[in-house]
């Protein structure tokens, strides 16, 4: 007997090709399971959508080809999982298929019957379902306490809003523990933004529950490690699966709680393909799923802020929020949180790098064995070289950007293309020998403190040793590693790195943390910048006094020329809460989220008329399409479309860059316009007068404008 089904398979990026292709099959076989079907010359994987159809007719019906393979020995992928990439697929805009297959491990399809069967017995021998006893020698604090009750009586989505160092982590593996208590086969999903933070995070959670049942699923796995980790979640092996923005999309049948750790954080958006939010599918698949959400952080997004803000009229948010304002150990006034000192640099010798009290005050940590971190947001030597005599800068030839002075291997370097060149002997504008560097990067901050601090020894007499962490210098596999490790053992003295020492690490002889210039975000044209930038100063200031035996006498320096700024204000007195509710209040005046909904068309064309006239031409025909149907007419006045223009980045690599916003206050509204503009664009494409389009995005609830 013949069987037609609908299968989901990856095909190539923007083929016009949308929905699951038909096939047959000898067999029966239920949605969710994996096989192997031929797709043009190929033989790819795909997932079973829908079995049952009616036979195709006409046409078509001749052109409908066999399964070749089902992946034997393996569960079919749930309904909750199905539903969830589904609604994935639908609101980001992308194909089916393309979400589906990219949530796999690619090395499923070449595994033969034999070495599935191999792999999940070798997996099964892990015994399922048993959850490691564990002292409980940790006393809960009056805050974990109250927060986990909560989270054990409300449905959720739940915000813990808790103080750098309140113990969130421990109340997410409490919380776990009851969830994992509470069903057998049930499952713990816990996202972390970074890689290099999930090492850590991984180690507590195996210390509690045991190795056996934690599985970490991100992208600097091997292929077999990642397919090993997909079984173990698909199976429900893994009581714990531990990852990066990915791993929102395991399939875990058990799921009974997700995590979502710094949930403020840029890195749950993925920024190409599916552009999808991991922690707003989080909520979304907590929902599907019937699963506890925790999202937690010191510095909520503003989204989640105000989802937990209860209304106007007294009616709960959205969201529960939960509180916990106080550090572990934390006695006085203070919670335990570092004192924030602002530096005026106006008062300071012009062009200083570090004002004189704040390297005092460096100077006196080291001598007494502690640890500074000096965060500065740019890497490399100096942003800019120029010529005083002809004006010449060091341009990207390809790129509306300048190349970055590398000093350390004397090279020009373009960060948006990777142009790396060698530095001119003299201007190669005038000839001029005398080139000189503009602004500061870590390269420079790095090589400046070494002389600043010449004078300074540590216990013992030596001198500083300063070291450097950003993208420069951990590019070689485990060099981040090796350089964090460095820092926890006490062989640094000054930390100079960008953002990604800010985030989440658990420095324990940090008692100064600085910002350097934090100034530029203040007047970012980004309307997120000064979010960021609050949330980033936050955290790193969360980075100093974390032992609770240093942190009385712990501080956050910021070095300003506008030190009454209100957000530093905010900082000075640890205010998330005012600075939230003053920046909302802008954001509700200024039309913009979470008041509104925003989202992104963008195309890439070899000039910039062309791409902006694409999208022009989209945005006509939409509308069109849209006004004559009346099902869909109603949602068109709901929906602003602003005019194409340039990204602030506008070239890169030679390639011309605009974009088009679109804006509702009705969700739904902009969900259906967007649907209508899918098939227009392939359409478009193809047409002879937008041959030059390169490649053209729809980004949902875009993070940067
Ligand atoms: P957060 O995730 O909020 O930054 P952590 O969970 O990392 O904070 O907790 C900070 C430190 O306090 C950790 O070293 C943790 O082991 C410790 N800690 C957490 N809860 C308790 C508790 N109830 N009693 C003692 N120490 C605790
Ligand atoms: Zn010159
Ligand atoms: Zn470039």
């Amino acid at each position: 007997m013949t069987h037609w089904l609908a299968v989901a398979v990856h095909t190539p990026a923007h083929s016009s090709i949308a929905a699951p292709l038909t096939y047959r099959s000898a067999e029966p076989l239920s949605p969710g399971t994996l096989v192997r079907v031929p797709l043009g010359a190929r033989e790819v994987l795909g997932v079973v959508w829908a079995a049952g159809l009616p036979p195709p007719q006409g046409a078509l019906a001749g052109q409908v080809r066999d399964v070749a393979g089902v992946l034997g020995g393996l569960p079919p992928l749930d309904a909750h999982w199905r539903a969830l990439i589904d609604f994935a697929a639908r609101y980001y805009q992308r194909a089916l298929g393309e979400v589906a297959l990219a949530a796999l491990p690619p090395q499923l399809r070449g595994l033969s019957a034999e070495q599935m069967a191999r792999r999940l017995k070798r997996g099964g021998d892990g015994a399922p379902g048993t959850i490691p006893d564990t002292p409980e020698n940790i006393a809960l604090t009056e805050e974990q306490a109250r927060a986990l009750a909560e989270i054990d009586q409300n449905p959720g989505p739940f915000l813990l809003f808790g103080a750098t160092g309140s113990g969130k982590t421990e109340v997410y593996m409490r919380a776990a523990q009851a969830a994992l208590a509470r069903a057998p086969g049930a499952q713990v999903l816990v996202l972390v933004p970074e890689i290099n933070l999930t090492p850590q995070l991984e180690a507590r959670f195996a210390q509690r529950f045991g190795a056996d049942a934690v599985a970490s699923l991100h992208s600097g796995l091997t292929p077999a490690q990642r397919m090993r980790s997909w079984l173990a979640a698909h199976t429900g092996r893994a009581r714990i699966v531990l990852g990066t923005r990915v791993a929102v999309l395991a399939p875990l049948p058990g799921l009974a709680l997700i995590v979502v750790d710094e949930e403020h954080d840029p890195s749950y958006k993925q920024q190409e393909g599916a552009r999808y939010s991991a922690r707003d599918l989080a909520v979304y698949r907590g929902r599907l799923a019937g699963a506890r959400v925790i999202l937690g952080s010191a510095t909520p997004s503003l989204e989640s802020w105000h989802a937990s803000t209860p209304a106007a009229d007294g009616g709960p948010g959205r969201y529960q929020r939960l509180a916990m304002p106080l550090r572990i150990g934390a006695s006085g006034s203070d919670g335990g949180l570092p004192r924030v000192r602002r530096v005026d640099m106006a008062r300071q010798p012009r062009g200083a790098l570090i004002a004189t009290p704040l390297l005092a005050a460096i100077g006196e940590r080291v001598a007494r064995g502690e640890q500074a971190l000096l965060l500065l947001n740019r890497r490399g030597y100096a942003p800019v070289l120029h010529c005083a005599d002809c004006g010449w800068k060091s341009e990207c030839p390809h790129c509306s950007a300048f190349r970055v002075f590398h000093k350390i291997d004397r090279t020009l370097r373009c960060h948006h293309c990777g142009l790396a060149q060698r530095v001119p002997r003299a201007c190669p504008g005038c000839g001029n020998l005398d080139i000189g560097a503009l602004g500061r990067g870590t390269e420079q901050l790095e090589e400046r403190l070494g002389e600043l601090l010449a004078g300074v020894h540590r216990l013992g007499g030596q001198p500083a040793r300063i070291a450097r962490i950003d993208a420069d210098s951990t590019r070689g596999k485990g060099q981040l590693e090796s350089q964090l490790a460095q820092v926890h053992a006490g062989e640094v003295d000054v930390l100079v790195g960008t953002q990604m020492i800010a985030k989440g690490h658990d420095f324990r002889r940090v008692t100064l943390v600085a910002a350097v210039n934090p100034d530029a975000a203040l007047f970012s044209s980004d309307f997120r910048a000064p979010e960021r930038l609050f949330a980033l100063l936050l955290q790193a200031a969360g980075r100093a006094g974390r032992d609770a035996a240093a942190s009385a006498g712990s501080e956050m320096w910021v070095q300003t020329h506008h030190p009454q700024h209100p957000l530093y204000a905010a900082l000075k007195t640890h205010d998330y809460p005012g600075f939230a509710a003053r920046q909302l209040a802008e954001r509700a005046q200024a039309g913009l989220p979470p008041f509104t909904h925003l989202a992104l068309l963008r195309a890439d064309a070899r000039s910039q008329e062309a791409a902006q006239a694409f999208l022009t031409a989209l945005a006509r025909q939409a509308q069109d399409v849209l006004a004559r149907d009346p099902a869909l007419a109603t949602a068109l006045p709901h929906v602003t479309w602003y005019p194409a223009v340039p990204l602030a980045v506008q070239r890169v690599a030679g390639i011309e860059r605009a974009q088009m916003l679109l804006e509702s206050p009705v969700r739904a509204a902009l969900q259906r316009v967007l649907a209508a503009c899918a098939p227009l664009l392939q359409a478009l494409r193809a047409a002879p007068e937008h041959r030059s389009i390169v490649r053209w995005a729809v980004d949902v609830d875009p993070l940067a404008l």
